[in-house]
């Protein structure tokens, strides 16, 4: 029987709505599974301003640090959104992610068959789509120095940087094959190489890295193309990996796919072990939903796939992750929805019955 920690921490508006019912499902896969979830919960953004003063405290850094995994909900709404407020809720979600060193963030994109007319693309485009985009997060564009604004000879000017080593480029090539190689075995890595030095730095560090994957495809493609690609033959793609920036724009591009936000899940990893599992923080892609909070209306869905990431990417629990996602879909393909996917007209279900739908049809 296998023990893991899990540090929660729900945040602003739908974040406490969703996380409960993630935490209810991660009960449920240890008591179906024989596993024991121990479950802390802590403050982050918002309510961590209003307790504490700051987004998140240092001690909560700390358990995260010692925990198998972070379950985290949303962040923000109209109360804290202060342009110049010092303090801001979303730098609890960055305090987090550079103090657990969590230097890759996944992002899965399925289309799910019922809920292809969602998106704003044509049914047969997306129809089939599963990829999984990783992109680099702790190094790159955003955090590269100099990064600053100057005045010289008279003139304001700005500069970025977009800053990468070999280690930090190889170890998203590794995740990105070893991901692939648990899939259908192709590998596109994205670039500029055509322009930026950076970028030629990252394509030959990943084809060195392929030599030690010779069962997985690999495919450059430039991020101008990729963009097109993404929206024109999105299902040819199966592993995608990114620097910092490009990865930013072409996640966001590859979550409105599928058109439905409720249904999509991300992991944050960071140091992973020989058998490729490390500490990460997982999140519904979603935010805090100021507009529904409250009202017990808001999707689960995208929380409960997300409980299926941190039971793979942190607790190796391959068959478990599976049976909620299976769960989830057995869910959608009986025709349950939540508002926000339901059709002009359909009926839902609140947040707390469409979770006991997906608990019912768990293991099953
Ligand atoms: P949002 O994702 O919160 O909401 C966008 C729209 O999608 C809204 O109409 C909302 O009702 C709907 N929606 C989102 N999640 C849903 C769910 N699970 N079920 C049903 N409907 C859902 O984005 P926003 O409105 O741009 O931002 C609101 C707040 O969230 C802001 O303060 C923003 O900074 C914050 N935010 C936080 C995160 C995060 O914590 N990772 C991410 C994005 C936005």
């Amino acid at each position: 029987m296998a023990t893991f920690d899990i540090l929660v921490l729900p945040g602003d508006g739908i974040g406490p709505e969703v996380t409960a019912e993630g935490v209810r499902v991660l009960q449920a896969v240890g008591e179906r599974f024989e596993h024991v979830f121990n479950f802390e919960q802590d403050l982050v953004g918002g309510a961590s301003i209003d307790a504490d003063g700051v987004a998140v405290l240092p001690e909560t850094i700390e358990k995260a640090r010692s925990s198998s995994a972070v379950l985290f909900g949303a962040v923000g709404g109209p109360k804290w959104d202060i342009p110049t407020a010092d303090v801001r809720p979303e730098q609890g979600l960055l305090a987090l992610r550079s103090g657990l060193g969590l230097w890759a963030n996944l992002r899965p994109v399925t289309a799910i068959p019922a809920l292809l007319d969602a998106s704003t693309l044509k049914p047969e485009v997306i129809e089939g789509v599963d990829l999984l985009v990783i992109r680099e997060l702790t190094s790159g564009l955003y955090f590269g120095k100099p990064q600053e604004r100057r005045v010289v000879d008279g003139r304001r000017e700005a500069v970025d940087t977009n800053y990468y080593n070999e280690d930090e480029i190889a170890r998203v090539a590794h995740l990105g094959f070893r991901t692939a190689r648990e899939r259908r075995k192709k590998l596109t890595s994205v670039d500029k190489a055509n322009v930026m030095a950076s970028s030629r730095l990252w394509r030959e560090i990943v084809v060195e890295v392929s030599q030690e994957y010779p069962d997985v495809a690999l495919e450059h493609v430039l991020v101008d193309a990729m963009t097109m690609h993404l929206i024109r033959r999105p299902r040819d793609f199966d592993v995608v990996i990114a620097d910092n920036m490009f990865g930013d724009i072409i996640t966001d591009e590859a979550s409105m796919l599928t058109g439905s936000m409720g249904m999509l899940a991300s992991a944050s990893l960071g140091q992973l072990g020989e058998d490729g599992l490390g500490l990460g923080m997982y999140e519904p892609i979603h935010g805090s939903a100021p507009d529904i909070a409250g009202k017990g209306v808001a999707n689960p869905l995208a929380m409960i796939l997300t409980t299926a990431m941190l039971l793979r990417h942190s607790c190796g629990l391959e068959e478990e992750a599976q049976a909620v996602e299976r769960a989830v879909m057995a869910v959608i393909d009986a025709g349950l929805r939540t508002p926000d996917i339901a059709a002009t007209g359909e009926p839902s279900l609140p947040t707390r019955e469409m979770a006991d739908e997906v608990l019912s049809r768990l293991g099953a």
